[in-house]
């Protein structure tokens, strides 16, 4: 089997990840993943979900682990983020991520205002929430992060369905299609995810509908494992593939300095 690099990966910096980058290398070595893309949750200086995330303080950590990562050599070792979009995250991010030296930036939405929908400490939220317009605002954030021109690749694009929190087809479809026109539009990827698989809603992000619809609009994927242990590497990326390719897909991207380059599925 011919893997393809994963994309989104991240370290103990996080507060909610497990095992150093060493470490997900040599999962990586043993899976036959030919190269990992470290992603660890963006500093956010000023002071939006700190919990699970690095300060900028910690942020030379994060490069010397991934660093050491790269030394090791068994297979290549790339350095990105996930960075939030949320209101005023640009403010920072406009003239820190130029600074640094990514390979990738992944750009995610998981709050909405101050709810982190993803996050079941505060899952209660989606039991009194009018779920369409919970999936409105969602992607009318995504629409928004693609405008942005910041960012390489949308992670988790339909990351709302986490726990089992979903609107039908027609609904769904309505409300994704103009994000992902604004996608295609900003010339970004998105992110076939494996992590949806681990979660209660049993799935890779994103759904097949919502693939077919990027598929339409050449909007090109990366497979991302989300690991948040050193085990996850690379985890279900033969159902990932299937799926890919079961839509149509026979390429998959990969990242080096902000630069994408397709390889054969
Ligand atoms: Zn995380
Ligand atoms: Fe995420
Ligand atoms: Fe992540
Ligand atoms: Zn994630």
């Amino acid at each position: 089997m011919n893997y393809p690099p994963d994309i989104h990966m991240h370290t103990p910096l996080c507060k909610h990840a497990l095992g150093r980058p060493l470490e997900y290398v040599r999962v990586a070595a043993l899976k036959g993943i030919p190269e990992i893309c470290f992603t660890d949750h963006a500093p956010a200086p000023g002071g939006y979900d700190p919990d699970s995330r690095m300060s900028l303080e910690q942020f030379p950590d994060y490069q010397a682990m991934v660093e050491e990562a790269v030394r090791a050599g068994s297979v290549t070792v790339r350095f990105g983020i996930e960075a939030d979009y949320y209101a005023d995250s640009a403010a920072f991010l406009e003239t820190w991520l130029d600074q640094q030296t990514f390979d990738l930036v992944l750009g995610s939405v998981h709050c909405l205002g101050d709810w982190g929908f993803d996050n079941e400490k505060y899952i209660d939220t989606w039991k009194r929430a009018d779920v369409v317009s919970v999936w409105r605002d969602y992607f009318s954030l995504i629409g928004e992060l693609a405008d942005t021109r910041l960012y390489d690749v949308v992670g988790h694009v339909d990351l709302p369905k986490k726990f089992g929190y979903r609107v039908p087809d027609l609904v769904l479809k309505e409300l994704a299609q103009p994000a992902l026109d604004k996608i295609a539009a900003a010339g970004m990827a998105i992110e076939l995810n494996t992590a949806g698989l681990r979660k209660p809603v049993r799935e890779i992000y994103p759904s097949r509908l919502l693939l077919e619809l990027a598929y339409d609009r050449d909007i090109p994927i990366a497979f991302g494992s989300d690991a948040h242990t050193p085990g996850d590497v690379g985890a279900d990326f033969d159902q990932a593939i299937a799926l890919a390719r079961a839509v149509g897909y026979t390429r998959s991207a990969r990242y080096r300095q902000r630069r994408r380059t397709l390889v054969p599925l």
